[in-house]
């Protein structure tokens, strides 16, 4: 094996795989069988984000870095001028083995720029997948990136051997795909998407009946949405992550900000970054939506294309609605107490079961731990205390603003807590 070409594949192949913010692992639970390496349940990779939220503890490299086309939002499209390399299947293979006998991953995150066709490019990520498990019996981690346009034969095989597959959207409106990735068409998305849930399905139902069913993508599928490359608001975007969670079963859709990496003039300009800000609120919009029971259209609408910066959507969307409050924190339903800027769904719990047992006033619900600086003008509890709820909705957001203590506004100078 020639290491120092080795090297070098591995540094241009990971750089150019640093682009694909979806490797998060969670969910799986494939076991370790027969003595083999890995344990996808066991590894602790659930977990392993970087403060901004991106995953590290998986191998994360392309497969090749070679492309047919030529998405002018990617690094990798034909006509830039960068060096380029090529991994041999086996060579993919044995790194993944060495870096995990070495306890540097926990598992593979595969993507491939497509070479020669999609379905020749998907082949090829399969095979990687399929060794490891058949030859190596590697039971870690493998998140494999499905390649808009391939085949249904090959989606179905990929999903035996993948814990997750995920297809990138890359771009959240079809006429923003329409103008920076003209060879692609919004199809050759869906098509792998819709497969991938529907035999996510289809092997869940015949496990009920089979016993040796295998497991189909265990992990099910995600996405990515490339934030900020065309003009899109925030809207667009989460209506379109909605429609993917809806239609799709996705389990995370992301949310990266593009980095400007051409001069391309439908292109943002090269020194405009994308503020890590805007993906923090779209990933909090997320969580709003799938676990707060938030609709889409009530965070953000026609009146409300973009979210605010200076706050968090939840308190937004609170000081937006000052007549659904104060709640009763003693008598509200859960569903409603969920909706209390400061307050989590860790606090609402402990919150429903704490008042079973006695009324619940400032000091105990300081003591469950709700952030009490902004909950305290929402709600009412056992106490005579009055918070100032008679002010403006702009004259409260200044105040909590001034009162929040977050943990991240010292750098960003910006409130940026979550809920
Ligand atoms: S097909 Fe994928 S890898 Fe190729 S240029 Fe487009 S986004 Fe990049």
């Amino acid at each position: 094996m020639d290491f120092d070409r080795i090297k070098e594949k591995l540094s241009i192949l990971a750089d150019a795989a640093k682009y694909d913010v979806s490797c998060s692992s969670s969910g799986s639970k494939r076991k370790n069988t027969n003595k083999g390496l890995g344990n996808a349940s066991e590894m602790g990779i659930c977990h392993s984000y970087t403060q901004d939220g991106r995953c590290v503890s998986l191998l994360k490299i392309l497969l090749t870095n070679h492309c047919i086309f030529d998405c002018a939002y990617c690094v990798t499209r034909r006509s830039n001028d960068i060096k380029r390399a090529a991994f041999k299947i086996q060579e993919v293979v044995d790194l993944t083995i060495n870096f995990y006998r070495r306890n540097y991953i926990e598992g593979l995150f595969l993507s491939s720029g497509i070479f020669k066709s999609p379905d020749h490019t998907m082949e090829r990520l399969i095979s990687v997948a399929k060794k490891l498990r058949e030859e190596e019996n590697f039971n870690g981690y493998i998140h494999l990136k499905s390649i808009p346009g391939a085949s249904d034969e090959l989606m179905r095989e990929a999903g035996l051997y993948a814990d997750r597959l995920s297809v990138n959207i890359e771009i959240p409106t079809k006429s923003g795909l329409k103008l920076l990735a003209p060879e692609k068409d919004h199809t050759d998305f869906m098509k792998p998407m819709e497969k991938v849930k529907n035999e996510i399905i289809q092997y869940k139902k015949e496990s009920k009946l089979i016993k040796h069913t295998p497991t189909y993508a265990p992990a099910g599928q995600s996405t990515q949405m490339i934030v900020g490359a065309t003009g899109e608001s925030d809207r667009d975007i989460m209506y379109s992550s909605a429609f993917f969670y809806k239609n799709y079963n996705m389990k995370r859709v992301y949310y990266s900000g593009y980095v400007p990496i051409s001069n391309d003039p439908r292109l943002p300009a090269l020194n405009s970054q994308v503020p890590m800000l805007r993906e923090n609120r779209l990933y909090q919009t997320d969580w709003l939506m799938r676990f707060y029971g938030f609709d889409i259209r009530e965070l953000l609408n026609k009146d409300f294309p973009f979210l605010d910066m200076d706050i968090d959507p939840k308190l937004s969307w609170a000081l937006r609605n000052r007549q659904h409050f104060p709640l009763d924190i003693n008598k509200a339903e859960k569903r409603h107490l969920l909706r209390v800027p400061g307050i989590g769904l860790k606090s609402v719990n402990k919150i429903i079961h704490a008042r079973k047992f006695k009324k619940l006033n400032w000091e105990h619900l300081k003591k469950i731990g709700i952030a009490y600086n902004r909950a305290k003008y929402f709600i009412t509890c056992d106490s005579r205390e009055k918070e100032l709820r008679e002010l403006s909705s702009e004259n409260l957001k200044s105040i909590i603003i001034q009162n929040s203590q977050s943990k991240f506004r010292k750098k960003l100078n910006n409130q940026l807590s979550l809920f």
